[in-house]
């Protein structure tokens, strides 16, 4: 859903920069082709409108330059906006969010693109310079894309679907993924040497999907292009027992054959759980549901294929034990949670931190 439809709050400094952020970032899109030197102008417009979005999220003198801060001339536009260089540097002091070194590097190549561009003329861009920009907006907006959904993804929730469709259109232009595939086919060619499967994406079309089996029918996605990672488990349909179905971690399952849906934790958890006893009497002597420490979760981890797997976050594990303490079933070490307890409880030394 559009959050953004939802009844308005009044906007805050951090929404707007976000809101003209977009615009930069859709004029650079659709320029790309027609007028690549002013793309490269408005693509870099919107990385520094990004970088100081979480900065003025905290508060808005974190963006200003000049020390004495002065609401009154910020508003009117009257101040020293921070640098690149400074805006990295507070995203690490003052937020203690460092911006990735990869980040930082594709980023960097568009700003000195861009300044070549602003202080140099250039009379016309030739094809494999136009090639060159788009592989250059590439990575920075791979990088751009993971911090606002990965890094600072609480702060840019409301726009995240708005974000996502602009991903989605860019994917469909092929312009971005095709030419990071591309930039990335010698990396690509020497892990298929050293025995890594690749296979098409399903987030960004290329076949950059780099594919693992972890045994047990459980696998994992990692695309190289689009960082689009997955971890799913290969299951048959309860509906109608097609085998080659797939169900993603922290995701619902729809079967592709019969539409059968399962979607709430109870549902996943039925739909993995491989223990014939559950439901019986003979359930009472189970050692499942336990906690996950991998994930936090709670009462997630079924018995799977001779061992156990958190129906959450899919993580399998050869053996579970118990807390001293609250004697639930956990995946991590029990030892010494008698007195420390494990994620759901205190232990004894909690209990008692009262008397
Ligand atoms: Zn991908
Ligand atoms: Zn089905
Ligand atoms: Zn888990
Ligand atoms: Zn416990």
């Amino acid at each position: 859903m559009n959050k953004l439809s939802a009844k308005k709050e009044p906007t805050t400094d951090f929404e707007n920069l976000v809101r003209n952020g977009i615009d930069f970032l859709e004029k650079a899109m659709s320029q790309l082709d027609s007028d690549p030197k002013h793309s490269v102008i408005n693509f870099y417009t919107a990385v520094e409108i990004f970088l100081k979005a979480p900065l003025a999220h905290e508060h808005w003198t974190l963006v200003v330059m000049d020390r004495d801060f002065n609401r009154q001339s910020y508003e009117s536009g009257d101040f020293l906006s921070v640098s690149f260089e400074d805006a990295c540097t507070r995203l690490a002091t003052a937020l203690k969010k460092p911006l990735k070194l990869s980040a930082k590097e594709a980023f960097d190549k568009v700003r000195k693109h861009r300044n070549r561009m602003v202080h140099f003329y250039h009379d016309g861009i030739d094809g494999k310079q136009r090639d060159e920009i788009k592989l250059e907006q590439a990575q920075a907006w791979f990088e751009l894309n993971r911090f606002i959904v990965d890094t600072w993804r609480d702060k840019f929730e409301p726009f995240l679907f708005e974000l996502r469709n602009m991903e989605r259109n860019l994917i469909a232009h092929n312009h971005y993924a095709q030419a990071k595939y591309a930039s990335l086919m010698p990396k690509i060619e020497g892990l298929k040497k050293s025995g890594k499967t690749f296979q098409v994406c399903p987030n960004c079309g290329t076949e950059g999907c780099q594919f693992e089996d972890e045994g047990n029918r459980i696998s994992t996605l990692d695309c190289l292009v689009c960082f689009f990672k997955e971890k799913r488990i290969q299951i048959e349909c309860p509906d109608c027992q097609d085998p080659n179905q797939y169900v993603a971690a922290y995701d619902s399952f729809v079967c592709t054959k019969c539409d059968h849906e399962a979607s709430s934790e109870s549902e996943i958890f039925d739909l993995l759980d491989q223990n014939q006893a559950r439901g019986t009497k003979h359930d009472l002597d189970s050692d499942t549901p336990a906690n996950c420490d991998e994930c936090q979760g709670y009462q997630t981890v079924c018995d799977y294929e001779g061992g156990y797997l958190c129906t959450s976050c899919f993580e399998y594990f050869d053996a579970v034990s118990q807390c001293e303490w609250c004697n639930e079933s956990m995946t991590g070490d029990s030892a010494h949670t008698y007195v420390t307890g494990c994620e759901h409880c205190e232990g004894y030394a909690g209990h008692h931190a009262d008397d």
